[in-house]
C-alpha cells in the first residue's frame, strides 16, 4: 500500500498538538496557575478576535507586529477584526470595558492562550504559538515589578530552569521619551541612505522601533547610538534604581541591557527579557515591562501596569531539550479480557481500579483480540514515544481476565517490572491496589 498524500495540511505554521504534546502544555500551565494563584492572580480568558483598531492603537501603528504579522480580516459585515497577536491589549480592552473604578485593586491577571503572527516559521517561531502571561494593574511602585518578576522566577524554578538571568531595562518617559527619539533620529539620519526603505521610515515616525531590527546595516549604525539609559527622566530613573535594589533584595540575577526596546510600543520605565542558549537563534524566552499609560491611551482612566508573556512553546522546547518534563508520573494499568465474552467483567474490574486509585490510566482492551495482542499494546506505553502520559517508574500492570477469572471473580496481575504475577479476588482488589500505592 503506498503512502496516502493528505489533500489537506495544517496551515503553514501551525501545527497539531498530539496527546503527547498538549500533555506538556497542560503540565506547564498547571504549574502556572498553581504559582500565580499562589500570588493573587486569577485567569482571565479574552477572545482571540479583537478588533484591528486595538493594536494598531496599543502594540503601535509602525511595529513589525502590526504593520506586517497580522492576521487581518473583514468579517461578513465589513468590520475589521485581528486574531489578536499578543494578550495585553485584549486584557486592557477587557478592564476598560469592566469599568477598573468597578474592580478591586491591585488586579492581578494571568491568561494562557493562542497567538497568531504572520512571521516566517522556523525552529521555534511559528504563525500560531500559546503565550502564558500576567499582569499587575494599579501599582506604579517598583515593587510591583519586582514582585511580578519574583514570581515568574518562582514559576521557571518550578520548571526546573535554574541559573537565569534577566536583561533589564528602562525606557524615558514623558518628554523624555521625545527627546530621546529626538536624540536617536539626530544619530541615525547622517546614515539614513544606508537603510533600508522600512528602518528609513522609521527614522522619522518612530525611531525607537529601530531596534527592532534586523537589518544589520541599521544595527550598526545603532552601535553608537545614544541608549534610554543614558536619557531617563528622573521618575523613570528612580524607578529603574528602585526596582534593581528589590531585585537584589529578593535573589534575581540581573543584567543591564541598554539596547533591549522590545517590539511593542506600550512599554513605559521597565522592559525586560529572558533568554535561554537551549533555544538557539529563536533564544527569548519571554518578554514583558511596564505599560502605564496603555490603559489611558486606549480610553480608559490613568491605570499603572506591568506584565509578561512567555513563549509557552519555546519553553517547552527549553525543556524538553534538557530532557525535562512537566508531565505527572503516572501507573498505567492494561485490563486484558482474553474474549469479547470478558468485556463487560473487564469494564468493572477497570472501574474498580479506578475507583481505588484514581491518579492511575486505566485502558480496558476493546479489540476482544486475546491476551497477546493486549500485551503487545501494553508493551507501547513503556517504549512508544507517542505514548500521552509519563508512565511512573516504567510501572505498567496487566490485568488478565479470561472465563475462569470471571468465573472465580478474580483476575490476574502481573506487574511489566517485576514479571511476577498474582492472583487476586475481585474483593480484595482495592485494597491490593491500595497496599501498591505505598
Ligand atoms: P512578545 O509578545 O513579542 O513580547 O513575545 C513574548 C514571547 O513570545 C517571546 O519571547 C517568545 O518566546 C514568544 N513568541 C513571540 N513570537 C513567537 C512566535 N512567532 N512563535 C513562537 N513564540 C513566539
Amino acid at each position: 500500500m503506498g503512502a496516502v498524500t493528505a489533500r489537506f495540511r495544517a496551515v503553514k505554521g501551525t501545527r497539531d498538538l498530539w496527546p503527547h504534546d498538549s500533555e506538556r502544555f497542560a503540565a506547564v500551565e498547571r504549574v502556572a496557575r498553581e504559582v500565580f494563584s499562589s500570588y493573587g492572580y486569577g485567569e482571565i480568558r479574552t477572545p482571540i478576535l479583537e478588533s484591528t483598531e486595538l493594536f494598531a492603537h496599543s502594540v503601535g501603528q509602525m511595529t513589525d507586529i502590526v504593520h506586517k504579522e497580522m492576521y487581518t480580516f473583514l468579517d461578513r459585515k465589513g468590520r475589521s477584526l485581528t486574531l489578536r497577536p499578543e494578550n495585553t491589549a485584549g486584557v486592557a480592552r477587557a478592564l476598560i470595558e469592566r469599568g477598573p473604578q468597578n474592580l478591586t485593586k491591585p488586579l492581578r491577571l494571568w491568561y494562557a492562550g493562542e497567538q497568531f503572527r504572520y512571521e516566517r516559521p522556523q525552529a521555534g517561531r511559528y504563525r500560531e504559538f500559546r503565550q502564558i502571561g500576567a499582569e499587575l494593574f494599579g501599582v506604579a511602585s517598583p515593587a510591583a515589578d519586582a514582585e511580578l518578576l519574583r514570581m515568574l522566577f518562582e514559576f521557571l524554578s518550578r520548571l526546573g530552569f535554574a541559573a537565569l538571568t534577566v536583561a533589564l531595562n528602562a525606557m524615558p518617559t514623558g518628554d523624555a521619551r521625545e527627546a530621546f527619539a529626538e536624540k536617536l533620529r539626530e544619530h541615525v539620519r547622517p546614515h539614513a541612505e544606508k537603510l533600508g526603505p522600512d528602518d528609513r521610515r522609521r527614522v522619522e515616525e518612530n525611531p525607537l522601533r529601530l531596534f527592532d531590527s534586523r537589518d544589520p546595516e541599521t544595527r550598526k549604525v545603532l552601535e553608537k547610538a545614544p541608549t534610554t539609559l543614558e536619557c531617563l527622566d528622573d521618575e523613570s530613573r528612580a524607578h529603574h534604581e528602585g526596582l534593581k535594589k528589590l531585585l537584589e533584595d529578593t535573589g534575581i540575577d540581573y543584567v543591564e541591557r541598554p539596547s533591549l526596546v522590545r517590539g511593542l510600543d506600550y512599554y513605559t520605565k521597565t522592559v525586560f527579557e529572558v533568554t535561554s542558549h537551549a533555544l538557539g537563534a529563536q533564544d527569548a524566552l519571554l518578554g514583558g515591562g511596564r505599560y502605564d499609560s496603555l490603559i489611558f491611551g486606549l480610553g480608559g482612566l490613568p491605570l499603572a501596569a506591568v506584565g509578561f508573556a512567555i513563549g509557552e512553546d519555546r519553553l517547552i522546547e527549553a525543556m524538553s531539550a534538557d530532557g525535562r518534563d512537566q508531565r505527572k508520573a503516572r501507573r498505567v494499568f492494561f485490563v486484558l479480557p482474553g474474549s469479547t465474552e470478558e468485556f463487560g467483567y473487564a469494564l468493572s474490574v477497570a472501574r474498580m481500579v479506578r475507583a481505588a486509585l484514581p491518579d492511575a490510566v486505566v485502558e480496558t482492551d476493546l479489540t476482544g483480540q486475546g491476551f497477546l495482542k493486549g500485551v503487545m499494546r501494553a508493551s507501547y506505553a513503556e517504549q512508544d514515544p507517542d505514548y500521552p502520559f509519563d508512565v511512573a517508574g516504567k510501572w505498567v500492570q496487566i490485568v488478565f481476565l479470561g472465563p475462569e477469572e470471571r468465573k472465580r471473580e478474580t483476575v490476574e496481575i502481573k506487574s511489566s517490572a517485576t514479571r511476577e504475577q498474582t492472583t487476586v479476588p475481585l474483593q480484595k482488589l482495592g485494597q491490593w491496589l491500595q497496599d501498591l500505592k505505598q
